[in-house]
């Protein structure tokens, strides 16, 4: 893939921003379905999706390079409307969301405003997360539903949020894609389509790079 563009947060001066993280490994249409859903739903500027830079030692066969997460997100969003990708996290700028928030900030200046976009199962651990007082206090938040999670819990998360950290968040429950990267990941191991589950060019992508465990002959 040639160079692809990433997100200037220099240029978001005034915009209301989104942020998604994730390992993104790799990115399939569950990512994008959240992604535009915050988009729309909560009246974002801009979603950028920020692949996390997983240290070398963490890397294990099963896993894509950050170079190769970073290009099929690149791939992902090209012609989405509203939708961005920044090396941010790979490039090295920070490690954890609290962090990344806080330099995302200084970049983009007081004038923008951002939320962090997460799924249903990030809601229910942010409480555990790397100062999750800080985090939340850099950002709004706007979670996803996703299958598999009692809408109650999820409820219940937000208001303990709410109470302990003066977190703002809101619950978007509008249907919800049962997929995930390691469904993605286990198929490609086994020569299973992934028509429909990613977008195209980032089905070739994995295929052409051998990807996942994937063999040409498989
Ligand atoms: P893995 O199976 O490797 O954990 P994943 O599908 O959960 O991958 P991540 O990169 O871990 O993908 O997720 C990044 C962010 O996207 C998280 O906040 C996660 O909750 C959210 N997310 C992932 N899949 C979905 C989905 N199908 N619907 C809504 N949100 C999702
Ligand atoms: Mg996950």
């Amino acid at each position: 893939m040639d160079a692809f563009p990433v997100f200037s947060f220099k240029d978001a001066r005034d915009m209301r921003i989104g942020l998604m993280g994730g390992t993104f490994d790799p990115i399939h249409m569950g990512h994008l379905y959240a992604a535009r859903q915050a988009l729309l739903g909560a009246g974002l500027h801009r979603v950028v999706l920020l692949p996390s830079g997983v240290p070398p030692h963490k890397m294990t066969g099963a896993n894509a390079p950050a170079g190769d997460r970073l290009a099929m997100t690149a791939l992902a969003v090209r012609g989405q409307p509203g939708l961005a990708v920044s090396d941010y996290e790979i490039a090295g700028g920070a490690r954890y969301t609290a962090d990344t928030l806080d330099g995302i900030r200084r970049l983009c200046g007081s004038g923008c405003s951002l939320s962090f976009i997460l799924g249903a199962d990030s809601l229910l651990d942010l409480r555990r997360w790397y100062r999750p007082d800080r985090l939340l206090s850099l950002a709004d938040i706007v979670a996803v539903y996703r299958p598999g999670y009692e809408v109650c819990a999820l409820r219940a998360e937000v208001e303990y949020l709410r109470a302990n950290f003066g977190a703002r968040i809101a619950l978007i429950m509008n249907g919800g894609v049962d997929i995930s990267s390691s469904c993605i990941r286990e198929r490609t191991g086994r020569g299973l389509p992934l028509e429909g589950l990613v977008p195209d060019a980032v089905a070739a992508y994995i295929r052409e790079k051998g990807l996942y465990g994937y063999k040409q002959d498989s």
